[in-house]
């Protein structure tokens, strides 16, 4: 049976075009890209188009990026980066609905390591509480971290508006841009950024790479310390095959983002549509406005998301629920409990997250398949009644 992939949000699949880039590097071209000699050198020069291609994605100069070994290394850099820049100050500002990369290093700093940290509540429709994050911005505030889209809803949040206030008050601007890059436009320069992490499996090169874009001029401490390597703001030798192919795959991003807005976002729209249309009690997670074009966040009353993901699977269809199943717990993911969602129906969230591979067949394949899956599950389920949940 083929697999309808519906879970782009947790990992993509690595283009072709991205693979046949890679495999000369896998093999005979295996020098070291620090080397004197032709022979590594060689590589050093793919490398460094792969720099190139990376920063045309987002609009930075080649030397602003660094490359690190995943999204969480590239998250983790950056606020080790401002604490440090600023060693007296003590206040962090993120959001509740960070990636865990984010919310988990910035809780363990304020538990363990005695850093002030606000977390800024999202309203209903996951919209940031702006008057929070801006009344808690202060002399003492180093660096605000927010995420420019949210990997569960969707939700974009107005970063370059931030990033404005940050620079105003000299505090350092990072955002998680994971999720935002490869489907809206990035423009780091416009949106005045100070530093920028993505990762590479979320657009279509490998798991174990990823980026941290650092304005020039910022006062950037190195997280891994040890060679020369970035300049001397990553130590370690190069993961030069993943490297070249996250090349690869900025490049075609940007050749494909286009396609996003209209291809990806059409299917996710009918897709979204469909649903809402054919199947009684459920609804959307987040404002419809302000989401990336491949994210549906759709909760379904009176069920477990759990249970649907195992039926879903029978039919070869892979997507994701909204509870933290990552933890163990079958609790409603800490996005959707921040965005009030009532239990019953966070608990019945599922997240499809397209890509340009996508079909609208697939998508009338996933509806076919929804709707007699809660119609049984909610015959099981003890919280639905007569049509409705009780
Ligand atoms: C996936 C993801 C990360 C983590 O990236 P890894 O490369 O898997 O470490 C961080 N932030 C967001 C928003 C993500 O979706």
């Amino acid at each position: 049976m083929d697999v309808i992939y519906t879970d782009n949000n947790a990992t993509t699949k690595v283009a072709d075009e991205v693979i046949q880039e890679m495999l000369p590097y896998f093999g005979e071209m295996y020098g070291n890209p620090s080397s004197m000699y032709t022979f590594g050198d060689k590589v050093g020069k793919k490398i460094k188009e792969a720099r190139q291609r990376v920063a045309g994605l987002i609009n930075a100069d080649p030397e602003e990026i660094v490359f690190t070994s995943c999204g969480t290394e590239s998250d983790n850099a950056a606020i080790n980066a401002a604490l440090t820049a600023f060693p007296d100050k003590k206040h962090i500002i993120t959001s509740v609905v960070e990636h865990p990369a984010i919310l988990n290093l910035c809780k363990y700093l304020e538990k363990k390591r005695g850093y002030k940290v606000t977390f800024v509540p999202v309203d209903k429709k996951g919209r940031l509480d702006m008057d929070t994050l801006y009344s808690s911005m202060s002399k003492d505030t180093a660096v605000i971290s927010i995420m420019w889209a949210n990997n569960e809803t969707g939700m974009i949040f107005p970063v370059e508006e931030i990033a404005k206030k940050a620079g105003e008050k000299g505090i350092l601007f990072h955002t998680d841009g994971v999720q935002a890059t490869g489907k809206i436009p990035i423009d780091v320069k416009k949106a005045g950024i100070d530093m920028l992490s993505l990762s590479g499996h979320k657009i279509h090169a490998p798991k174990g790479v990823g980026v941290l874009y650092v304005k020039k001029g910022l006062k950037f401490s190195p997280f891994l310390i040890g060679g020369h390597q970035e300049s001397g703001r990553r130590g370690g030798t190069e993961n030069t095959v993943s490297i070249i192919g996250l090349g690869k795959a900025c490049e075609l991003a940007r050749e494909n983002l286009s396609q996003m807005n209209t291809h990806v976002k059409d299917l996710r729209d009918y897709l979204q549509n469909r649903l809402l249309e054919k199947i009684p009690s459920c609804s959307v997670n987040g404002e419809l406005e302000s989401r990336l074009p491949n994210t549906l966040s759709i909760g379904f009353d009176a069920v477990e998301g759990e249970s649907i993901l195992m039926l879903l699977d029978q039919e070869g269809i892979c997507a994701s629920s909204g509870s933290a199943c990552t933890s163990g717990s079958l609790d409603p993911s800490h996005v959707l409990m921040a965005m009030d969602v009532p239990y019953k129906s966070a608990h019945g969230t599922i997240r499809f997250s397209l890509s340009h591979y996508n079909t609208k067949e697939e998508m009338d394949k996933i509806v076919n398949a929804m709707v007699p899956i809660i119609d049984r599950l909610r015959q099981m389920s003890p919280f639905w009644k007569d049509g409705k949940m009780i």
